[in-house]
């Protein structure tokens, strides 16, 4: 299968590429992104041949549809990586808690959040190319705590491929930055930052348009790539995961085959939900995929009202990190796959140079096909935090959004599944406050013992270990110096 870019073909680019094109070179003509040319059909027969099957037999077939361009053994070393989950035979269980309401845990991965389903086998995919292609890459990754530790964990120690990593100090919390800061490997290179995650994401751009940094490259034959959810080779790997659910549900009695459930999605960059979108249009039978924003709620109002507004906005600092966000890669595709190139373009540069788009009252039907969405605050996430942790059930700040939506935004008596993104040892002192009902903000490693005993439910080791691994990166500098240590770092 070929690829093709969401705003439109220019001179210089080809007008398809293939997944490995895609995946090494992410920007396509005009800033766009590239999108699969057309999407396999998952019949009720597919779906019932691979009722029961192993996640990473699913996952292969997956991929088998659609045609990428990879090595049947590369494919197969990328997805075995699942098996080093905490269950090797279900890396990703789905668990009920209501008695029509199902949690689909994807952080059972080495750190601990959902970005490990993607990155694991794309970083070895990735890895490969450029051995096998003998280039060399350098992989920027700008994080507010997630993404970084998953791409260096991705890509410790892979040949051919350097990652430089930006965190802002103390924008993270503890165990997020020891993820980082102890990960050792020659290849990695990570720099604390003085700001918040904007100012880290606004200094790779600059980065990214210094004419004496891209020389540097240049001279040192060194192809920058992205390992952040505008690549494709990420979205491919979350697409599976919702068909998963679909299949542990079938698997658990809880629907037939053919009955539709919804699907809630706690989102950011909209990777994990484009997923979900794709999965639908594929042919799984889902209703609706559900929205959760938090007080950065510029999805939630996109998808309400057709207006993407970010005129006089300013990132609010939340307790769900992750999703704070103004500017949403992957709806891009969804505006591609809905209207078009040309549409997608003039939606996209209007956003860039004004700020805003508006989609008409038509195109704004279309999107009300497939998506609802609602926004929620950090008051109502500590609250339901309290309230499932009393009856046994913990989920962290991210997650917790997504009971916003299945107590509002179900029309049909459909059962749902939320998507599970971090495990609550990433938010330690958030999940304490909220689960003691006070203010009082106590260090991660205090805070994970606490809940720990209060809980009956053990830390899990992995976490746990870091509180005693030696600090390897200690680089915290000004956003001024950024460049020279990258560009040490790549001739060193
Ligand atoms: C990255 C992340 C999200 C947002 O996912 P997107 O695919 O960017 O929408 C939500 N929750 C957690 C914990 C994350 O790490």
């Amino acid at each position: 299968m070929n690829f093709i870019e969401t705003r439109g073909n220019a001179e210089g680019f080809a007008p398809k590429v293939p997944f490995s094109y895609a995946i090494q070179h992410p920007s396509a003509s005009y800033g766009g992104l590239y999108v699969p040319e057309a999407l396999p059909e998952l019949d009720s027969a597919f779906l019932e041949k691979m009722q029961g099957r192993p996640y990473t037999e699913l996952a292969f077939e997956i991929l088998a549809l659609f045609g990428i361009d990879i090595d049947e053994a590369v494919i197969r070393e990328a997805l075995a990586l699942y098996e080093k989950f905490d269950n090797p035979k279900e890396p990703v269980p789905v668990v009920k808690i209501e008695e029509d309401l199902f949690v689909s845990e994807l952080y059972h991965g080495p750190t601990r959040a959902f970005k490990d389903m993607a990155l694991q086998p794309f970083g070895h995919i990735l890895s490969d190319l450029a051995k096998k292609s003998n280039q060399r890459y350098l992989i920027l990754a700008a994080t507010s705590g997630d993404t970084g530790p998953a791409t260096l964990e991705s890509f410790a120690g892979k040949e051919n491929i350097q990652v430089a990593c930006l965190y802002p100090e103390g924008g993270t919390s503890d165990v997020q930055r020891l993820q980082m800061v102890t990960e050792d490997a020659p290849n990695l290179k990570v720099i604390g930052i003085k700001g918040n995650f904007d100012d880290a994401q606004s200094a790779l751009k600059s980065l990214l348009a210094s004419e004496r940094f891209k020389e540097q490259l240049r001279k040192s034959h060194i192809n920058l790539s992205a390992a952040n959810s505008v690549n494709f080779g990420r979205i491919i790997f979350q697409i599976i995961y919702h068909i998963h659910s679909y299949l542990a549900l079938l698997e658990q009695g809880e629907i037939a085959m053919g009955e539709k459930i919804y699907i809630t999605v706690p989102s950011g960059n909209f990777g994990n939900a484009l997923g979900a979108y794709y999965a639908k249009k594929m042919g799984v039978p889902i209703e609706k995929i559900l929205i959760t924003s938090n007080a950065n709620n510029v999805l939630a109002e996109l998808i309400n009202s057709g207006l993407y507004d970010i005129r006089g906005k300013k990132l609010i600092q939340t307790n769900s990190p992750a999703m704070d966000i103004l500017k949403s890669s992957n709806v891009e595709r969804v505006l591609f796959d809905k209207f078009g190139a040309e549409r997608t373009r003039e939606l996209m540069d209007a956003l860039n140079n004004d700020l805003h788009y508006s989609l008409t009252p038509e195109e704004l039907a279309l999107l009300q096909e497939d998506f609802a969405a609602i926004d929620s605050d950090d008051a109502y996430g500590m609250e339901i935090i309290r309230r499932y942790a009393e009856k046994g059930y913990v989920m962290d700040p991210h997650t917790a959004t997504c009971i916003k939506a299945y107590e509002n935004l179900k029309e049909r008596d459909l059962k749902m599944v939320i998507c599970s993104t971090a495990e609550w040892t990433k938010f330690a002192p958030t999940m304490l406050m909220a689960i003691e009902g006070t203010e009082e903000n106590r260090s991660d490693l205090e805070a994970l013992q606490r809940i720990s005993e209060k809980l009956h439910i053990p830390i899990t080791p992995s976490v746990k270990a870091l509180f005693d691994k030696e600090i390897i990166h200690k680089d915290v500098v000004e956003k001024d110096a950024i460049e020279s240590k990258i560009l040490q770092f790549i001739q060193s």
